[in-house]
């Protein structure tokens, strides 16, 4: 099986160690137009995470990130190239859209928007097609999204990552639209159900076979978070659903949304490796990061 990477592609057992949701940066086109380099530094930027990303690679034996920004966040995947090529980390880079809705959108039918989303994927390699719900009713905007989307995930045979909103519980109203359209479940990521200490609530999303992604840890260094954490992934494989146990962050190392957006040095890519593994049997590492993210990718 071959997995698609912004600079080419790659066997999927030589994924190795992978976050398998996370960011290089997300910003707004239209603001870097605007300021340049006031308001992004792509150069700085590139430095900064070619250095840190080298870092983690030693430390953690790192050796694949999969960059979950969409185009209409940010997604560039010149800068990604650059990064990818000489921090020696695969980069996966995303088709599909954020939930905003903009007027390009508004009008297009479902049909041209599937259209461009297997253009855009195939200009760019993506190796996963990016889809998000943010509010509790799904609307007619948002299903015609979820249902490009899955159009465009059967013509490309690329993995499902989805942004849902874990506290409002959207992701099954999602998921039933992307199943409508005969999407499997093993090629749908569940994202952000880090967010929620309601475990019934991500239990009924894996049994459907599902990928579950505890994807977005948070920098907490408290005991009761991390034990939290441990637990709830120990809960989840006796449950049975190990091996569709995904661990990331949702990191950046520049967020062009905030307030005053800079470029992060140190971004908490590593939480997982320092807090979260070390409470887990040894043998459920492996599976958490390299062979679950691996299946998730070749959609198996
Ligand atoms: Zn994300």
């Amino acid at each position: 099986m071959m997995i698609k990477t912004v600079l080419g592609e790659m066997k999927a057992e030589h994924l190795g160690v992978t976050l398998p949701h996370e960011h290089i940066c997300c910003y707004s086109e239209y603001a870097y137009r605007m300021a340049g380099t006031a308001y992004l530094d792509k150069s700085a930027l590139t430095q900064t995470a070619i250095g840190y990303l080298k870092e983690l690679n030693k430390q953690y034996g790192l050796t694949t990130f999969v960059d979950c920004t969409p185009i209409n966040i940010g997604r560039d995947v010149e800068l990604l190239k650059r990064i990818s090529e000489q921090s020696g980390i695969n980069i996966i880079c995303s088709a599909g859209f954020y939930y905003t809705d903009e007027p390009v959108l508004y009008h297009i039918t479902e049909d041209r928007l599937f259209r461009y989303i297997v253009f855009d994927a195939q200009a760019v390699n993506a190796g996963i097609i990016k889809c998000a719900v943010e509010q509790e009713t799904i609307s007619r905007f948002q299903e015609k999204l979820l249902r490009a989307c899955a159009k465009a995930h059967l013509h490309l045979g690329l993995p499902i990552v989805m942004h849902s909103n874990a506290l409002n519980r959207n992701a099954l109203n999602a998921l039933e639209i992307l199943f409508s359209e005969g999407v499997k479940p093993n090629a749908v990521t569940v994202g952000h159900l880090s967010d929620t200490d309601d475990l019934e609530y991500v239990k009924s999303i894996a049994s459907y076979g599902c990928y579950i992604g505890l994807d977005r840890l948070l920098a907490n260094q408290s005991e009761e978070y991390i034990s939290k954490k441990a637990k709830s992934i120990m809960e989840l494989c006796r449950a049975g659903y190990q091996d569709q146990i995904l661990l990331s962050h949702d990191a950046l190392f520049f967020n062009g949304f905030e307030v005053e957006p800079k470029i992060c040095e140190r971004p908490r890519y590593s939480y997982c490796f320092d807090h979260i593994l070390p409470k887990v049997p040894k043998a459920l590492s492996n599976k958490l990061m390299v062979q679950n993210p691996m299946r998730m990718l070749a959609c198996q």
